[in-house]
């Protein structure tokens, strides 16, 4: 192994994003166009279906080359986060943003593909309240609070958290105020 770290000095552009959605509207035009040709075969009138519906195979075929594309992205992206911990032996204190340099993903991808590998029980870690720093090995249990609302998708700006005792982002009951949510390591 040689001393390349730090040579990637750029962010791979695509999001680390869920494909599920992509691949929902790819099953709908799937849906209409198969629908078509039974309309076709049993000569069913619905807004002149059969006549049009068979074209809608291309774009379901177009979408679902996205979603796989976007699927194999996130399996990728899941692997180079996972590599850079296995560097590390799982353990110890660390900046996200070192690791985003390293590996040359953008911050705020590598904290959703932690959370993925989180889930499936790959990793353990948990960040510091102070520093937002993540360290890894250090298991956390989600603890939401019951008055906490997920926030919509799109928020801009960060989200208002006066008087309120859990973290806004991710619903996790704090018991020390501190910097950052020790759960998603959001900061507050
Ligand atoms: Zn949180």
């Amino acid at each position: 192994m040689t001393d390349d770290k730090y040579k990637h000095r750029y962010y791979y552009k695509e999001d680390y994003t869920s494909a599920i959605g992509t691949f929902a509207t790819g099953i709908v035009f799937l849906f209409v166009a198969i629908l078509s040709l039974f309309f076709r075969t049993y000569n069913v009138e619905f807004i002149g279906l059969a006549s049009w519906g068979y074209w809608l195979f291309i774009p379901a075929f177009f979408i679902f080359i996205g979603g796989f594309t976007q699927f194999y992205r996130n399996y990728k992206y899941q692997q180079v986060v996972k590599n850079a911990l296995v560097q590390r032996n799982f353990e110890g204190t660390h900046k996200l943003e070192h690791i985003a340099l390293e590996i040359g993903m953008k911050p705020k991808d590598i904290l959703r593909v932690l959370l993925d590998l989180r889930r499936k029980g790959v990793v353990k870690y948990s960040f510091s309240s102070e520093s937002g720093e993540i360290k890894l090995s250090q298991e956390i249990a989600y603890s939401p609070a019951i008055e906490y609302v997920p926030p919509t998708k799109k928020e801009s700006g960060p989200l208002p958290r006066e008087g309120k005792n859990y973290c806004v982002y991710c619903g996790h009951q704090i018991e020390i105020m501190g910097t950052f949510c020790p759960n998603c390591g959001s900061k507050l």
